[in-house]
Protein backbone atom coordinates (compact mmCIF):
# COMPACT_ATOMS: atom_id res chain seq x y z
CA UNK A 1 0.00 0.00 0.00
CA UNK A 2 1.33 3.45 -0.56
CA UNK A 3 0.77 4.73 2.25
CA UNK A 4 3.33 1.89 4.37
CA UNK A 5 6.30 3.46 5.08
CA UNK A 6 8.36 1.19 7.12
CA UNK A 7 6.14 0.40 9.47
CA UNK A 8 7.35 -1.57 12.48
CA UNK A 9 4.17 -3.38 12.93
CA UNK A 10 0.16 -3.84 11.63
CA UNK A 11 -1.87 -6.01 13.81
CA UNK A 12 -5.50 -7.13 13.09
CA UNK A 13 -7.18 -8.41 16.42
CA UNK A 14 -10.60 -10.24 16.22
CA UNK A 15 -12.83 -10.88 19.32
CA UNK A 16 -15.45 -13.22 18.13
CA UNK A 17 -17.73 -12.86 21.30
CA UNK A 18 -17.66 -9.18 21.34
CA UNK A 19 -17.36 -8.46 17.42
CA UNK A 20 -14.05 -6.43 17.65
CA UNK A 21 -12.33 -5.96 14.39
CA UNK A 22 -9.81 -4.03 15.09
CA UNK A 23 -6.21 -2.82 13.62
CA UNK A 24 -2.93 -1.55 15.66
CA UNK A 25 -0.23 -0.23 13.73
CA UNK A 26 3.06 0.42 14.99
CA UNK A 27 5.22 3.31 12.60
CA UNK A 28 8.31 3.88 14.49
CA UNK A 29 9.56 3.05 18.64
CA UNK A 30 12.77 5.06 17.54
CA UNK A 31 12.04 7.58 20.71
CA UNK A 32 9.97 5.03 22.72
CA UNK A 33 6.83 2.97 22.81
CA UNK A 34 4.24 4.06 20.13
CA UNK A 35 1.74 6.15 21.26
CA UNK A 36 -1.51 7.47 19.94
CA UNK A 37 -5.35 7.48 19.97
CA UNK A 38 -7.80 4.93 19.02
CA UNK A 39 -10.21 5.82 16.22
CA UNK A 40 -13.73 3.80 15.80
CA UNK A 41 -14.92 4.45 12.46
CA UNK A 42 -17.30 2.75 9.71
CA UNK A 43 -15.07 1.93 7.41
CA UNK A 44 -16.28 0.80 4.21
CA UNK A 45 -13.68 -1.63 3.83
CA UNK A 46 -11.15 -2.77 5.49
CA UNK A 47 -8.40 -1.61 2.84
CA UNK A 48 -9.60 1.98 4.07
CA UNK A 49 -8.80 1.10 7.69
CA UNK A 50 -5.63 -0.21 7.28
CA UNK A 51 -4.55 3.04 5.01
CA UNK A 52 -5.95 5.24 7.64
CA UNK A 53 -4.01 3.66 10.68
CA UNK A 54 -0.86 3.60 8.47
CA UNK A 55 -1.08 7.39 7.59
CA UNK A 56 -2.62 8.44 11.45
CA UNK A 57 0.81 6.05 13.32
CA UNK A 58 3.31 7.61 10.63
CA UNK A 59 1.52 10.98 11.77
CA UNK A 60 1.88 10.05 15.39
CA UNK A 61 5.65 9.20 15.13
CA UNK A 62 6.28 12.58 13.57
CA UNK A 63 4.05 14.27 16.14
CA UNK A 64 5.48 13.17 19.13
CA UNK A 65 8.92 13.40 17.39
CA UNK A 66 8.23 17.25 17.39
CA UNK A 67 6.48 17.80 20.30
CA UNK A 68 9.90 16.22 21.85
CA UNK A 69 7.90 13.47 23.52
CA UNK A 70 9.59 10.24 24.91
CA UNK A 71 7.24 8.10 22.82
CA UNK A 72 7.10 6.95 19.12
CA UNK A 73 4.57 6.63 16.82
CA UNK A 74 1.40 4.50 16.74
CA UNK A 75 -2.28 3.99 15.67
CA UNK A 76 -5.06 2.00 16.20
CA UNK A 77 -8.37 1.70 14.63
CA UNK A 78 -11.73 0.07 15.31
CA UNK A 79 -14.18 -0.86 12.53
CA UNK A 80 -17.54 -0.23 13.15
CA UNK A 81 -20.41 2.63 14.16
CA UNK A 82 -19.23 4.60 17.29
CA UNK A 83 -22.77 4.96 17.95
CA UNK A 84 -24.07 2.21 17.47
CA UNK A 85 -22.02 -0.82 17.79
CA UNK A 86 -20.25 0.42 21.32
CA UNK A 87 -20.03 -1.53 24.07
CA UNK A 88 -17.51 -1.93 27.41
CA UNK A 89 -16.77 -5.26 26.66
CA UNK A 90 -15.78 -4.79 22.99
CA UNK A 91 -13.23 -1.99 24.69
CA UNK A 92 -12.14 -4.57 27.19
CA UNK A 93 -11.01 -6.93 24.13
CA UNK A 94 -9.75 -3.83 22.38
CA UNK A 95 -7.45 -3.47 25.67
CA UNK A 96 -6.65 -6.93 26.12
CA UNK A 97 -5.37 -6.86 21.97
CA UNK A 98 -3.38 -3.56 23.50
CA UNK A 99 -1.77 -5.58 26.08
CA UNK A 100 -0.98 -8.23 23.65
CA UNK A 101 1.87 -6.44 22.65
CA UNK A 102 3.70 -5.90 25.94
CA UNK A 103 3.39 -2.42 25.88
CA UNK A 104 4.86 -1.48 22.18
CA UNK A 105 1.73 0.75 21.54
CA UNK A 106 0.27 2.56 24.16
CA UNK A 107 -3.40 3.87 23.17
CA UNK A 108 -5.81 6.80 24.12
CA UNK A 109 -8.81 8.30 22.54
CA UNK A 110 -9.24 9.51 19.40
CA UNK A 111 -12.41 10.42 17.21
CA UNK A 112 -15.10 8.37 18.03
CA UNK A 113 -14.02 6.82 21.61
CA UNK A 114 -13.92 8.48 24.58
CA UNK A 115 -12.76 8.64 28.17
CA UNK A 116 -15.07 6.20 29.25
CA UNK A 117 -14.34 4.19 26.67
CA UNK A 118 -10.50 4.45 27.61
CA UNK A 119 -11.45 3.24 31.03
CA UNK A 120 -13.20 0.28 29.63
CA UNK A 121 -9.98 -0.46 27.74
CA UNK A 122 -8.07 0.20 31.29
CA UNK A 123 -9.70 -2.98 32.77
CA UNK A 124 -7.54 -5.49 30.23
CA UNK A 125 -4.37 -3.21 29.80
CA UNK A 126 -2.10 -0.79 31.70
CA UNK A 127 -1.06 0.52 27.99
CA UNK A 128 -3.70 3.29 28.47
CA UNK A 129 -3.89 6.68 28.52
CA UNK A 130 -6.34 9.61 28.60
CA UNK A 131 -8.26 8.38 31.50
CA UNK A 132 -10.45 10.49 34.40
CA UNK A 133 -7.90 12.62 36.46
CA UNK A 134 -8.61 14.33 39.86
CA UNK A 135 -8.24 17.85 39.61
CA UNK A 136 -5.00 19.54 38.74
CA UNK A 137 -3.35 16.05 37.88
CA UNK A 138 -2.07 16.07 34.24
CA UNK A 139 -4.34 14.07 31.68
CA UNK A 140 -7.92 13.11 31.17
CA UNK A 141 -9.73 14.19 28.24
CA UNK A 142 -7.07 15.71 25.41
CA UNK A 143 -10.04 17.72 23.55
CA UNK A 144 -9.72 21.09 25.31
CA UNK A 145 -5.51 20.89 25.38
CA UNK A 146 -5.59 20.04 21.47
CA UNK A 147 -7.89 23.01 21.59
CA UNK A 148 -5.32 25.34 23.50
CA UNK A 149 -2.30 24.26 21.31
CA UNK A 150 -4.23 25.21 18.34
CA UNK A 151 -5.52 28.18 19.30
CA UNK A 152 -2.00 29.36 20.41
CA UNK A 153 -1.21 27.83 16.98
CA UNK A 154 -3.91 29.99 15.34
CA UNK A 155 -2.33 33.06 17.39
CA UNK A 156 1.53 32.32 16.05
CA UNK A 157 0.55 31.93 12.62
CA UNK A 158 -1.70 35.72 12.39
CA UNK A 159 1.35 36.90 13.95
CA UNK A 160 3.49 35.69 11.28
CA UNK A 161 1.35 36.29 8.16
CA UNK A 162 -0.68 38.98 9.01
CA UNK A 163 1.37 40.73 11.37
CA UNK A 164 -0.76 40.66 14.06
CA UNK A 165 -0.51 40.52 17.94
CA UNK A 166 -4.14 39.50 18.92
CA UNK A 167 -7.61 38.00 17.56
CA UNK A 168 -9.11 41.26 18.07
CA UNK A 169 -11.47 41.24 14.76
CA UNK A 170 -9.59 38.58 13.58
CA UNK A 171 -11.93 35.61 11.37
CA UNK A 172 -11.98 31.94 11.67
CA UNK A 173 -13.94 29.31 10.20
CA UNK A 174 -14.14 26.10 12.14
CA UNK A 175 -14.97 23.41 10.45
CA UNK A 176 -16.12 20.71 12.97
CA UNK A 177 -17.09 21.74 17.09
CA UNK A 178 -16.54 18.51 18.44
CA UNK A 179 -13.98 17.32 21.01
CA UNK A 180 -11.64 19.82 19.67
CA UNK A 181 -13.43 22.42 17.79
CA UNK A 182 -16.46 23.25 20.75
CA UNK A 183 -13.13 24.25 23.15
CA UNK A 184 -11.40 26.31 20.17
CA UNK A 185 -14.51 28.37 19.47
CA UNK A 186 -14.32 29.12 22.98
CA UNK A 187 -10.80 30.71 22.90
CA UNK A 188 -11.20 31.94 19.73
CA UNK A 189 -14.41 34.00 20.72
CA UNK A 190 -13.07 34.93 24.45
CA UNK A 191 -9.97 36.63 22.67
CA UNK A 192 -12.41 38.88 20.08
CA UNK A 193 -12.08 36.89 16.98
CA UNK A 194 -14.73 36.14 14.53
CA UNK A 195 -15.81 32.76 14.74
CA UNK A 196 -17.93 30.64 12.01
CA UNK A 197 -19.01 27.00 12.68
CA UNK A 198 -20.05 24.20 10.62
CA UNK A 199 -20.61 20.63 11.70
CA UNK A 200 -22.60 17.93 9.92
CA UNK A 201 -24.49 17.30 13.82
CA UNK A 202 -26.73 20.64 13.61
CA UNK A 203 -26.90 20.68 17.30
CA UNK A 204 -22.86 21.10 18.11
CA UNK A 205 -23.04 24.27 15.77
CA UNK A 206 -25.84 25.53 17.17
CA UNK A 207 -24.25 25.32 21.09
CA UNK A 208 -21.06 26.93 19.43
CA UNK A 209 -23.39 30.01 18.47
CA UNK A 210 -25.57 30.06 21.38
CA UNK A 211 -22.69 29.87 23.85
CA UNK A 212 -19.88 32.08 21.98
CA UNK A 213 -21.68 33.92 19.63
CA UNK A 214 -20.62 32.55 16.41
CA UNK A 215 -22.08 32.07 13.28
CA UNK A 216 -22.77 28.80 11.71
CA UNK A 217 -21.96 28.00 8.18
CA UNK A 218 -22.92 25.26 5.57
CA UNK A 219 -21.16 22.22 5.28
CA UNK A 220 -20.48 22.49 2.28
CA UNK A 221 -19.52 26.61 2.43
CA UNK A 222 -17.30 26.04 5.50
CA UNK A 223 -13.92 25.72 3.39
CA UNK A 224 -14.28 28.39 0.67
CA UNK A 225 -15.17 31.23 3.41
CA UNK A 226 -13.48 34.54 2.86
CA UNK A 227 -11.74 34.66 6.31
CA UNK A 228 -8.05 35.31 7.95
CA UNK A 229 -8.02 31.68 9.36
CA UNK A 230 -9.61 28.47 8.62
CA UNK A 231 -9.69 25.70 11.11
CA UNK A 232 -10.05 22.23 10.17
CA UNK A 233 -11.28 20.34 13.14
CA UNK A 234 -13.16 17.09 11.76
CA UNK A 235 -11.45 14.56 9.37
CA UNK A 236 -8.71 14.64 7.81
CA UNK A 237 -7.68 14.75 3.87
CA UNK A 238 -9.79 18.37 3.29
CA UNK A 239 -6.95 19.71 1.40
CA UNK A 240 -7.05 18.57 -2.30
CA UNK A 241 -6.96 19.61 -5.81
CA UNK A 242 -10.88 20.42 -5.60
CA UNK A 243 -10.73 22.06 -2.81
CA UNK A 244 -7.55 24.29 -2.41
CA UNK A 245 -8.76 26.17 -5.58
CA UNK A 246 -12.04 27.20 -3.43
CA UNK A 247 -9.74 28.56 -0.33
CA UNK A 248 -10.10 31.84 0.42
CA UNK A 249 -8.36 31.99 3.89
CA UNK A 250 -4.89 33.23 4.31
CA UNK A 251 -4.13 30.80 7.00
CA UNK A 252 -4.93 27.81 7.29
CA UNK A 253 -4.26 25.86 11.34
CA UNK A 254 -6.87 23.26 12.76
CA UNK A 255 -6.78 20.39 14.88
CA UNK A 256 -7.41 17.47 12.08
CA UNK A 257 -5.11 14.93 10.99
CA UNK A 258 -3.67 14.56 7.89
CA UNK A 259 -5.36 17.99 6.92
CA UNK A 260 -3.34 17.35 3.40
CA UNK A 261 -4.82 14.44 1.03
CA UNK A 262 -1.17 14.32 -0.33
CA UNK A 263 2.08 16.33 0.87
CA UNK A 264 2.02 17.85 -2.81
CA UNK A 265 -1.62 19.57 -1.80
CA UNK A 266 0.91 21.61 0.10
CA UNK A 267 2.84 23.09 -3.17
CA UNK A 268 -0.35 24.59 -4.33
CA UNK A 269 -1.14 26.15 -1.00
CA UNK A 270 1.83 28.33 -1.12
CA UNK A 271 1.43 28.85 -4.59
CA UNK A 272 -2.14 30.14 -3.24
CA UNK A 273 0.15 32.06 -0.86
CA UNK A 274 -1.76 30.52 2.13
CA UNK A 275 0.35 30.11 5.48
CA UNK A 276 -0.49 26.18 6.51
CA UNK A 277 0.53 25.26 9.69
CA UNK A 278 1.35 21.39 9.83
CA UNK A 279 -1.43 19.87 11.14
CA UNK A 280 1.20 17.57 13.82
CA UNK A 281 2.62 20.39 15.60
CA UNK A 282 -0.09 22.54 16.00
CA UNK A 283 -2.66 19.46 17.51
CA UNK A 284 -0.14 18.36 19.58
CA UNK A 285 -1.27 19.86 23.35
CA UNK A 286 -3.55 16.23 23.21
CA UNK A 287 -0.86 13.97 22.90
CA UNK A 288 0.97 16.05 25.38
CA UNK A 289 -1.28 16.03 28.30
CA UNK A 290 -1.29 12.07 27.20
CA UNK A 291 2.34 11.37 27.76
CA UNK A 292 2.08 13.33 31.14
CA UNK A 293 -0.65 11.77 32.44
CA UNK A 294 0.89 8.00 30.94
CA UNK A 295 4.15 8.55 32.93
CA UNK A 296 2.83 10.33 36.11
CA UNK A 297 3.55 13.17 38.27
CA UNK A 298 2.84 15.84 36.54
CA UNK A 299 0.41 18.59 37.12
CA UNK A 300 -2.15 20.83 34.75
CA UNK A 301 -0.08 23.53 35.01
CA UNK A 302 3.42 21.49 33.74
CA UNK A 303 1.10 20.55 30.60
CA UNK A 304 0.01 23.79 29.36
CA UNK A 305 3.84 25.11 29.88
CA UNK A 306 4.66 22.19 27.21
CA UNK A 307 1.79 23.24 25.66
CA UNK A 308 3.08 26.90 25.04
CA UNK A 309 5.86 25.65 23.04
CA UNK A 310 3.48 24.72 20.07
CA UNK A 311 3.65 28.66 18.62
CA UNK A 312 7.12 28.42 19.07
CA UNK A 313 7.96 25.30 16.93
CA UNK A 314 5.31 26.50 14.82
CA UNK A 315 7.53 30.05 14.28
CA UNK A 316 10.14 28.28 13.44
CA UNK A 317 9.30 25.48 10.40
CA UNK A 318 7.43 28.81 9.09
CA UNK A 319 10.26 30.85 8.79
CA UNK A 320 12.38 28.16 7.72
CA UNK A 321 9.79 27.85 5.08
CA UNK A 322 9.73 30.88 4.02
CA UNK A 323 13.79 31.34 3.87
CA UNK A 324 14.01 28.42 1.66
CA UNK A 325 11.24 29.16 -0.36
CA UNK A 326 9.70 25.42 0.75
CA UNK A 327 6.36 24.08 1.68
CA UNK A 328 5.95 24.66 5.62
CA UNK A 329 4.75 20.33 5.56
CA UNK A 330 8.01 19.52 3.81
CA UNK A 331 10.09 22.01 6.22
CA UNK A 332 8.08 20.00 9.37
CA UNK A 333 8.64 16.70 7.86
CA UNK A 334 12.17 17.12 7.82
CA UNK A 335 12.65 18.56 11.20
CA UNK A 336 10.84 15.44 12.22
CA UNK A 337 12.72 13.65 10.38
CA UNK A 338 15.67 14.36 11.58
CA UNK A 339 14.91 13.93 15.24
CA UNK A 340 13.39 10.20 14.73
CA UNK A 341 16.77 9.53 13.04
CA UNK A 342 19.13 11.42 15.78
CA UNK A 343 17.39 9.06 18.64
CA UNK A 344 17.87 11.65 21.67
CA UNK A 345 19.09 9.77 24.71
CA UNK A 346 17.58 12.21 27.41
CA UNK A 347 14.30 12.54 26.56
CA UNK A 348 12.29 13.34 29.36
CA UNK A 349 10.15 10.54 30.80
P1 LIG B 1 -14.87 14.69 17.30
O1 LIG B 1 -15.33 13.46 16.64
O2 LIG B 1 -15.21 14.95 18.71
O3 LIG B 1 -15.37 15.98 16.47
C1 LIG B 1 -15.36 16.04 15.09
C2 LIG B 1 -16.57 16.87 14.71
O4 LIG B 1 -16.55 17.10 13.32
C3 LIG B 1 -17.89 16.18 15.03
O5 LIG B 1 -18.73 17.06 15.77
C4 LIG B 1 -18.46 15.85 13.64
O6 LIG B 1 -19.88 15.88 13.61
C5 LIG B 1 -17.86 16.94 12.81
N1 LIG B 1 -17.78 16.66 11.39
C6 LIG B 1 -17.51 15.48 10.76
N2 LIG B 1 -17.50 15.64 9.42
C7 LIG B 1 -17.74 16.96 9.21
C8 LIG B 1 -17.83 17.75 8.04
N3 LIG B 1 -17.68 17.25 6.82
N4 LIG B 1 -18.12 19.07 8.17
C9 LIG B 1 -18.28 19.61 9.40
N5 LIG B 1 -18.20 18.90 10.54
C10 LIG B 1 -17.93 17.60 10.44
O7 LIG B 1 -13.28 14.73 17.09
P2 LIG B 1 -12.24 15.67 17.84
O8 LIG B 1 -11.69 14.95 19.01
O9 LIG B 1 -12.82 17.03 18.01
O10 LIG B 1 -11.08 15.72 16.77
C11 LIG B 1 -11.22 16.53 15.61
C12 LIG B 1 -10.02 16.32 14.69
O11 LIG B 1 -8.83 16.65 15.40
C13 LIG B 1 -9.81 14.86 14.23
O12 LIG B 1 -9.27 14.86 12.94
C14 LIG B 1 -8.80 14.31 15.21
O13 LIG B 1 -8.07 13.25 14.67
C15 LIG B 1 -7.95 15.53 15.42
N6 LIG B 1 -7.25 15.52 16.69
C16 LIG B 1 -7.93 15.40 17.86
C17 LIG B 1 -7.24 15.40 19.07
C18 LIG B 1 -7.95 15.31 20.39
O14 LIG B 1 -7.31 15.60 21.42
N7 LIG B 1 -9.22 14.96 20.44
C19 LIG B 1 -5.84 15.53 19.07
C20 LIG B 1 -5.17 15.68 17.85
C21 LIG B 1 -5.89 15.66 16.67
Amino acid sequence: MPEFDGHELVAFGHDAATGLKAIIAVHSTALGPAAGGCRMWPYARTTDAVSDVLRLSRGMSYKNAMAQLPFGGGKAVIIGDAREAKTPELFEAFGRFVDSHGGRYITAEDVGTTTTDMSNVARATQYVSGLGRAPGEAGGDPGPKTALGVFLGIKAAVKFKLGRADLQGVSVAVQGAGGVGYYLCGLLAGDGAQVLVADVRAPAAQRVCQEFKATTVSVDEILSQQVDVLAPCALGAVLDAKSIPRLRARIIAGAANNQLAQGQDGVALLAADILYAPDYVINAGGIISVAREYYGGATQAQVTTEINGIPQRLTEIFERARRENRTTNAVADQMARERLARRPQQQVA
